[in-house]
């Protein structure tokens, strides 16, 4: 074997016995293929381990638990009777330490609960979930253990994490708070803004409805994108970014909760007519200008999501307006088809029973919705 195991004292394991890690070299050695650097993943991750729950000890039960990935070509441990995590010991008897993981993460605006810890597991090297295990086998608040963890204060990571502060009812904290969006949606955040906070390529943050492009970076990072891969540059399509200004405005005149149904509504009915006849003249524009700016997402669901994007908006206005709306589910409703006309379906008329607008203007149907689209807002004192 190339490597000498490690003193135990720098693992600060109080309660492992002299020999306990040369009685596994066999088992180390098979884990790790004899590489050092693997070698040492392991047992850092080990030691990890060892010192959060709390028993300070590194044996073969907790070598197994460890993810760890060798070295291209050496097999993986075999399963174990010790593998199963229902073996582990019960989660209720972990004790949370008061000590910094040796690789802290930055918290991210807006992140889940979950996005965060996955990336505090992976930083740390450390199987996916055994952070969470410990968490929900303690019955100290998550904030508490989570600010131990990372060595940030809870203030700061409640700023960042709203959700973890749920119960705290200081008004300050809550005027804060104000204007973020609630835990009910999560998309996948811009990868370059993320990367710019140190804070890796994937970090799932909840969100709100209008949240598709990140301004800052010319990103689509709405519809049909679902990992930092599919996030696709929109700066050939100035047209999509007028288009998300237009829809934060209509928000700001006709409130959320309207404005998001409308939107809603104006998607399936553009996706439709995607589907129908692959839409009209400017989305197809848009398309080719994002598909040959960006070859490599030209066959994307995520690019014709965005190339629908400017009409759906123009509709939603239409659609968003208390006056509109009044006009097409009246008699008067060929005024309102005459402004999609000329707004969106450049002069052609919707008509017939399997036009999706018609349907909606016959039948009036509202979306069912999974979570809400809401924000926090200060209640008056
Ligand atoms: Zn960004």
């Amino acid at each position: 074997m190339p490597w000498s195991p490690p003193s135990k004292t720098a693992c600060a394991c109080t309660t492992t016995n002299p020999g306990t890690l040369t009685a596994q070299a066999q088992h180390l050695h098979y884990r790790t293929g004899g590489s050092i650097s693997s070698f040492s993943h392991l047992i850092r991750g080990a030691a990890i381990m060892a010192v959060l729950t709390g028993t300070e000890k590194i044996d073969r039960e907790l070598l197994n638990e460890i993810q760890h990935r060798p070295r291209r070509g050496i097999p993986r441990t075999p399963p174990s009777r010790h593998h199963s995590i229902s073996t582990m010991r019960t989660a209720a008897a972990f004790r949370i330490p008061a000590s910094p993981l040796p690789r802290p993460v930055r918290p991210y605006k807006d992140e889940t609960t979950p996005s965060f810890i996955r990336r505090l597991e992976t930083a740390n090297t450390l199987r996916r979930g055994q952070l969470r295990t410990l968490l929900k086998g303690s019955r100290r608040p998550w904030i508490e253990s989570l600010a131990s963890w990372t060595d940030y204060d809870p203030a700061v990571l409640v700023l960042a994490m709203p959700q973890l502060g749920q119960h705290d009812q200081d008004p300050s904290v809550q005027r804060k708070l104000a204007g973020r969006p609630t835990r009910t949606a999560h998309t996948v955040a811009c990868h370059r803004c993320t990367l710019a906070r140190a804070a890796g390529r994937y970090v799932e943050a909840y969100s709100t409805h209008e949240q598709l492009i990140c301004p800052r970076h010319g990103l689509w990072i709405g519809d049909d994108v679902s990992g930092s891969t599919d996030q696709f540059s929109i700066r050939a399509s100035p047209e999509i970014t007028a288009a998300w200004h237009h829809h934060r405005n209509l928000i700001t005149g006709h409130g959320r909760p309207g404005v998001r149904k409308a939107f809603h509504i104006a998607s399936v009915i553009n996706r439709r007519w995607y589907d129908q006849f692959q839409h009209f003249t400017t989305a197809t524009d848009t398309y080719d200008a994002l598909a040959a700016d960006q070859p490599r997402h030209g066959n994307s669901y995520a690019v014709v999501a965005a190339s629908l994007y400017p009409c759906i908006v123009n509709l939603t206005a239409a659609m968003a307006s208390p006056h509109w709306a009044q006009i097409a589910h009246s008699k008067r409703s060929r005024a309102f088809l005459d402004k999609v006309s000329e707004d969106v379906t450049e002069g052609w008329i919707p008509k017939g029973s399997f036009d999706p607008l018609q349907h909606w203007m016959d039948t009036d149907w509202i979306p069912g919705f999974r979570g809400s689209d809401a924000i926090r807002t200060v209640k008056p004192e």
